[in-house]
């Protein structure tokens, strides 16, 4: 069986010609402003919002910090109804704002929120559901909003793997009263760090822009309890020049979920998570399914028999947010009660997915996976 003679990673940053970052870094040596909201910042939050079709879109640090800072701009309280297969971030903003979560366990196919439990889980202490599209997948926004509207609830979206994406034709940033978009590295679109929100209601911008900025108003008086949240210009140079590299690495990297598809696809025992049919794709990441009785083998095993050809998969999302032990006391958090989330996270793993993968690398990747199947 084919050996790579050097490590594939799960992903690989989009990086830009460095000529465009340096052009860019001249601009901004000649003006001489290197943070607080300066030409760049303005620039490239135009650009994003008519990137995502939107008309409102706020950015911050990071996607951690977005989120963190959305959740306080919505002035929530009490409990919140959330997923608990997803990174630790998007826990850790509702533990930062003192809202407590809600574990609704996940649909096994779209691997979001299942909203059939969620009408179950309201209280009347619940202010809000938070939903997260799960590789790029999207929540049934219909499902959530109708329930959100029957009960007075606020609907925020973690759409950190939806960069770009449209459902029915709308934009995925539409949808709900606000959605975070994170810039990290490691996502499609990146400012090495970065994130942004978009959302709904006008009135929220000069909240969320005092808030990433210690909360000071135009006239040096401090009329929030915010923080430090700023994009910096160099960050979103960057973010200007990856922009133009995405319609690219969107095309490259649908070659190689095609791989995957065609070449995993009709094994017994996997299941592909993304890329369902009749959604685009946000080309995030490309999730497989490993049933350990019908594949032979279990994703454990498969995640580190893969390390010996020098191909490196993740866990992802590993472990469950419930299990985390300032959590795992609530009611919501109990295995039983999340079945289907105690099922596929110990299925889950996420192949290596970026543009300049190529495609015989793909190839090599799905025979050594098939191989493996007893
Ligand atoms: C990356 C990610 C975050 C965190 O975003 P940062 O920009 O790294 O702070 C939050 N939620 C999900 C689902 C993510 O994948």
């Amino acid at each position: 069986m084919y050996k790579f003679s050097e490590p594939i990673y799960i992903t690989r940053p989009l990086l830009p010609r460095l000529a465009g970052i340096h052009d860019q870094l001249f601009e901004i040596w000649e003006n001489k402003q290197v943070t607080n909201h300066g030409v760049k910042h303005a620039e490239l939050q135009r650009e994003l919002a008519a990137y995502l079709n939107v008309d409102q879109l706020v950015l911050f640090a990071n996607g951690t910090l977005a989120l963190l800072l959305g959740l306080k701009a919505l002035q929530l309280h009490g409990e919140v109804i959330t997923t608990p297969f997803t990174f630790p971030a998007t826990l850790q903003a509702l533990d930062w704002n003192g809202l407590t979560p809600v574990f609704c366990d996940i649909d096994p196919v779209t691997l979001n929120i299942d909203v059939s439990h969620i009408e179950s889980l309201i209280t009347d202490k619940t202010s809000a559901i938070l939903g997260v599209h799960v590789f790029g997948n999207p929540c049934n926004m219909t499902g959530i909003q109708q329930i959100a509207d029957k009960y007075n609830l606020k609907v925020i979206y973690d759409g950190a793997h939806a960069f770009g994406s449209y459902i029915d034709g709308k934009p995925i940033g539409s949808y709900g009263d606000m959605t975070m978009f994170s810039f990290h590295a490691t996502k499609l679109f990146h400012t090495i760090e970065g994130g942004a929100l978009t959302y709904k209601d006008k009135n929220l911008t000069q909240q969320l822009n005092q808030l990433k900025n210690f909360g000071l108003d135009d006239d040096g008086g401090v009329a929030l309890s915010g923080l430090n949240a700023k994009m910096n210009e160099i960050q979103a140079s960057v973010g200007l020049e990856v922009l133009k590299l995405i319609g690219d690495e969107r095309l490259k990297r649908d070659k190689v979920m095609d791989v995957y598809q065609h070449m995993l696809g009709e094994v017994e025992g996997i299941t592909i998570y993304t890329k369902l049919r009749g959604q685009e794709s946000s080309y995030q990441y490309f999730v497989i399914g490993i049933h350990e009785k019908k594949f032979g083998r279990s994703r454990d095993w498969v995640h580190e028999e893969l390390k010996t050809y020098n191909v490196f998969t993740k866990k992802y999302f590993y472990p469950l947010c419930s299990t985390f032990h300032w959590y795992n006391h609530l009611e919501s958090a109990q295995p039983d009660k999340l079945a289907q989330a105690h099922s596929v996270v110990e299925q889950a793993l996420a192949l290596p997915l970026y543009g300049d993968l190529d495609i015989q690398s793909a190839i090599h990747i799905c025979e050594i996976i098939r191989s493996f199947k007893k």
